[in-house]
């Protein structure tokens, strides 16, 4: 039985739960089509890329300095992985990862990850949106009042950010996830979506993502932790709650993963997220 499990985000509401089932209805039909689990997490991930609501993708959150950076990884159970960081101007930065992974290297940040993505066919995209101009705009009037004195100044926090995880009938498992960043940050920042062992890790035990505050998951090495408990055999709900529990409320976290004895999901905070089977 294959199995396929995807998230909107720790921080993401029910609202966009119905994001979360088309992208896992998209995901499955490649399953039940013969396709593997590296190609079920790709499409998963660009439907939610591609769902203005998410921040990943069209949609992505911009930075202080009003410009979209996108991470975004792919890896799966037999080690192979890509990731892009810092990436902008392309549609889906998570296809731009899988390119890489077809390279000898793993990672692509800033102007190389551009020029990669065009050379391997990926047009210039504008990603920024209406929504997300504004939601700058909200932050940096909170900022200002802050530093008046009037209000508390607004933390940088998650939400929205993409990921799936699944395991194909072969046993082969796959994560992927994507990301706009946090609410607050500078030009140059890269979250842990796109660093393996942080925001993702997988290989034969199983394949983890994470999402929530990346500077906290990059320190715990969190998908790695995950991913090495299934090494050891735990069920992967109960790696994803250990994952999970080790945070406290203040710093959001979520976490999916799949093995081959079944899929857990975990936060300590609201997380949209679905799974099915096939
Ligand atoms: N982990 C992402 C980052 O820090 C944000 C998120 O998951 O919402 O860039």
């Amino acid at each position: 039985m294959a199995v396929l499990v995807v998230h909107c985000g720790a921080h993401s509401t029910e609202e966009v739960l119905d994001g979360a089932e088309g992208a896992l209805t998209a995901g499955l039909q490649v399953l039940r089509q013969g396709g593997d689990a590296l190609e079920a997490v790709l499409r998963a991930v660009t439907v939610l890329e591609d769902d203005q609501r998410m921040n990943a993708g069209t949609g992505s959150r911009l930075n202080l300095a009003g410009e979209v950076e996108m991470d975004a990884s792919v890896m799966d159970s037999r080690g192979q992985a890509g990731a892009v960081g810092a990436l902008s101007g392309v549609k889906n930065p998570v296809l731009v990862a899988r390119e890489v992974m077809r390279t000898p290297h793993l990672f692509l940040a800033g102007e190389g990850a551009v020029r990669f993505a065009r050379e391997t066919g990926f047009p210039e995209y504008d990603a920024a949106t209406s929504r997300a101009r504004r939601e700058l705009e909200r932050v940096e009037a909170k900022q200002r009042s802050a530093l008046g004195g009037s209000e508390a100044s607004e933390k940088p926090g998650p939400g929205e950010t993409v990921g799936a995880a699944a395991r194909d009938e072969g046993g082969y498992m796959a994560a992927a996830n994507s990301t706009g960043g946090i609410s607050i940050q500078l030009p140059g920042r890269v979250g842990d979506t796109p660093v393996i062992g942080a925001g993702i890790y997988a290989g034969p035990a199983g394949a983890v993502a994470a999402t929530g505050i990346g500077e906290e998951i990059i320190r715990a090495v969190l998908s790695k932790q995950v991913y090495d408990r299934l090494l050891e055999g735990k069920d992967p709900q109960m790696a994803c709650d250990e994952g999970v529990g080790q945070f406290p409320s203040g710093i959001p976290v979520g976490l999916i993963a799949v093995a081959s004895s079944g899929f857990g999901a975990a936060t300590n905070t609201r997380m949209a997220w679905r799974s099915g089977q096939v």
